[in-house]
């Protein structure tokens, strides 16, 4: 086990969005290979891993929603996209000789098992990764309050909030060429300025437990092992 690391289990979330790679939908299985190097890149260095994939790249509820789909179906097609997500994360990480386990939140016995706070956490104390798909299998969430829930559960040291943009700015840098980007910044201030992060409730909760939030580019080369080794990338949120 490597002493220089700073968190002994973290809970890495990846968006769908960023699996989509070049894609116009569905998965670019390169950039997910891409992705897997990097999360094996800090499972080498000891580091106990939980994954909590979404669904975005596939159908997001929201967006069935604006077709008259009604809502709780919706997002039922929405974690089963996370799930479809997180069958194929699981196979190329399995192929890349990384020892995982695929968890569901609601059962699919063919598939994958499903998910139980203390299997997960015995698995990940054998330096084992697991995923977990299916969001929080309830409607009218979204699997950021998944990431911040499973982190909790399983006692994470840290959400990686892995994203296409490099961390929290102060406002919209595609709008605003002033906005200017946080290295830190507390819960309340996010509160407190509106930045969006993550949705709120999930937010309140991470904020609550004292579970700090890296947000951080996951389309740099290497800023996983960066961010585990204490290096200030991105966007820490914390109190
Ligand atoms: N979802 C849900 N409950 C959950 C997690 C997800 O209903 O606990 C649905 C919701 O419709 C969401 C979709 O699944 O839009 C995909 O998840 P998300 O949008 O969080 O994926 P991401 O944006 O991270 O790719």
């Amino acid at each position: 086990h490597n002493i220089t690391c700073k968190f002994k289990r973290v809970l890495i979330k990846i968006s769908g969005e960023s699996i989509q790679g070049r894609s116009k939908f569905g998965i670019d299985i390169n950039e997910l290979k891409r992705v897997v190097c990097e999360i094996k890149s800090i499972v080498n260095l000891g580091i106990q891993v939980g994954v909590v994939i979404g669904g975005g790249n596939i159908f997001r509820g929201k967006e069935l929603v604006n077709f008259g789909v009604n809502k709780v179906i919706s997002d039922n097609v929405g974690m089963l996209s996370t799930v479809i997500n997180g069958l194929v994360l699981h196979d190329v990480m399995r192929r890349g000789s990384v020892n995982v386990h695929l968890m569901s939140s609601f059962p699919i016995n063919s598939m994958c098992e499903i998910y139980h706070f203390e299997k997960a956490i015995r698995l990940l104390n054998k330096n084992h990764v697991v995923i977990f798909s299916g969001g929080l299998g309830n409607p009218f969430f979204t699997t950021d309050s998944a990431a911040c829930l499973r982190a909790i559960e399983i006692k994470a040291d840290i959400i990686l909030k892995g994203t296409q943009v490099d961390g929290v700015y102060s406002s919209d840098p595609k709008k605003n060429n002033n906005s200017k980007l946080y290295k830190k910044i507390t819960y309340n201030e996010v509160l407190r300025r509106e930045l969006k992060v993550m949705d709120l409730s999930a937010f309140v909760l991470a904020r609550d437990y004292k579970l700090p939030i890296c947000i951080f580019n996951i389309c740099i080369p290497g800023i996983l092992r960066r961010i585990v080794e204490g290096k200030n990338e991105g966007t820490l949120i914390q109190s």
